[in-house]
């Protein structure tokens, strides 16, 4: 719809689909819209780079409500629910359509001393979220990086520094409140909307805007934070061995590798960074002893710090991707001498420019897999790679796809629907589809890894 008193310039970026003249008064503070001041700080993501139509910054759960009203008069236009903007899929923005951003919301509330409740807006950040826990020994897992923000990752998993030891963030959630794609507002938790509060747990992008989550943070000191960067000339050798040390440590010990190609006549660099989950100089050095025999050695830093220190390194701000993200994921039970040949193979054809292994297993494994919609419990490991072309990146990963049971759709932008299959056991995608069909039966929350309802409605 044209407003003729706007200057010509603004008008032509507006998107003639939507009914800027409709937009309910209540959400009128925070709405940006092309051509305003503020739109280029909200249109793209941390990964990629966007054009919405309309972006409305809610403050508060009612405004969620009227931002779902408005999109479902545009049901045919994308939908983005934005949190932190660190979605690696990216589908917190899109070209022409919808944003609700949540990332004014990001108050942090102590619910219970006694039991360590705490409550959290979606639009916090994991940076923001151990900062505030730090001073009361406490802690919850999230993941390597303190800028990614709680929604996205809250409502997929969070493979953390803590995965061995305490599990996913995901598994120390105890409730939520949530907008659904009807408006109505509920809460889930084990006693209320239980089969919600299981979906919510790993498929939560499929079900409504969670406008807060209830999470029980633990115990946690200061704890071993290692980096150590090695000669991986022999590229399957370090992840063999690699992966034999972490699988047979005490679940203390999480830990991440990044491998990088060898480049213009230096060898393969292998960087590892680890959390022993302990202050005790002993337990540390008694951890990272077989990592650093791994292979010679360049460099290796070891400090005992607060976790709150290991995730300060984080871009505050604003987003500024380009462009589509390509990245893909695989769940790994053991590194095979199979996979690491193969993994070898991948990172010296130049497909990948990223390539990393995380640790899972552990704690993460002591779920039932049957108990949230997370499908991976049994892996060891987590694999992420990432390219400049997803078309080549999806033909190598195909091949490597063999060795995985699982994927972690948070690390994958491939949009081919199999990936469903790859992320949810056949039960667990059956029961997803089953209540997709009855909490959001016309598909509203499409633009994420999208379960699509058993029948949908015409
Ligand atoms: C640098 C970096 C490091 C990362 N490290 C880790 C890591 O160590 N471990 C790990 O597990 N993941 C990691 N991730 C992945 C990250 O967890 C996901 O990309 C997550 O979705 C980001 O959350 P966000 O709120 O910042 O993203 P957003 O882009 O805001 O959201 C991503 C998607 O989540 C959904 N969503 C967001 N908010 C809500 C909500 N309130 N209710 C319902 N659905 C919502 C939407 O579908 C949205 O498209 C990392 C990502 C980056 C960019």
């Amino acid at each position: 719809m044209r407003d003729n008193s706007l200057p010509t310039a603004i008008q032509i970026k507006r998107r003639p689909e939507i009914a800027y003249n409709a937009i309910p008064a209540s959400l009128m503070e925070g709405v940006i819209v092309p051509g305003d001041a503020a739109y280029e700080r909200v249109q793209s993501t941390y990964f990629r780079g966007g054009a919405p139509g309309i972006v409305f910054q809610v403050s508060n759960t009612q405004q969620i409500v009227d931002a779902l009203a408005f999109a479902r008069s545009h049901v045919h236009l994308p939908l983005g629910i934005r949190s932190g903007g660190h979605g690696i899929r990216g589908r917190s923005t899109n070209d022409g359509g919808i944003i609700i951003d949540l990332s004014q919301m990001n108050k942090i509330d102590i619910l219970d001393e006694s039991t360590r409740r705490i409550r959290i807006e979606p639009g916090a950040r994991w940076i923001e979220v151990a900062t505030t826990l730090a001073p009361r020994g406490w802690g919850l897992s999230s993941g390597d990086y303190g800028g990614v923000g709680v929604g996205g990752l809250a409502t997929a998993g969070g493979i953390g520094w803590f995965a061995r030891s305490h599990g996913l963030t995901i598994d120390r959630l105890r409730a939520v409140e949530m907008v659904l794609a009807d408006g109505s507002v509920v809460r889930a938790s084990d006693q209320e909307n239980p089969d919600l509060f299981w979906a919510i747990r790993g498929a939560g992008s499929n079900f409504g805007v969670v406008a807060s989550f209830e999470f029980q943070a633990f115990e946690v000191g200061n704890v071993g934070w290692a980096q150590l960067i090695f000669d991986a000339s022999d590229i399957a050798g370090f992840l063999q061995k690699w992966g034999a040390i972490i699988e047979s440590s005490p679940r203390d010990l999480t830990s991440f590798l990044i491998i990088n190609p060898p480049r213009q006549g230096r060898p393969a660099i292998a960087f590892v960074m680890a959390v022993v989950n302990s202050d005790d100089q002993k337990t540390i050095r008694d951890r990272l002893q077989p990592i650093a025999e791994i292979a010679p050695l360049y460099d290796m830093q070891v400090v005992i710090t607060p976790y709150a220190s290991i995730l300060s390194k984080a871009q505050g701000g604003d987003h500024d991707g380009q462009g589509e993200p390509a990245s893909r994921s695989g769940s790994l039970e053991h590194i095979t001498p199979e996979f690491a040949n193969a993994a070898a193979q991948l990172i010296q054809s130049g497909v990948t420019y990223f390539f990393q292994i995380r640790s899972m297993g552990g704690a993460v494994s002591d779920v039932p897999v049957e108990a949230t919609a997370f499908g991976s419990r049994s892996a060891n490991f987590e694999v992420t790679a990432a390219g400049t072309s997803q078309e080549r990146l999806n033909d190598a990963w195909d091949d490597l796809r063999r060795h995985f049971s699982g994927l972690y759709f948070s690390f994958d932008t491939d949009q081919r629907q199999e990936r469903l299959q790859d992320a949810f056991p056949p039960k667990m995608l059956a029961r997803l589809r089953e209540l997709k069909s009855r909490y959001d039966p016309d598909n509203m929350f499409r633009d994420n890894f999208n379960i699509v309802p058993q029948v949908q409605k015409e």
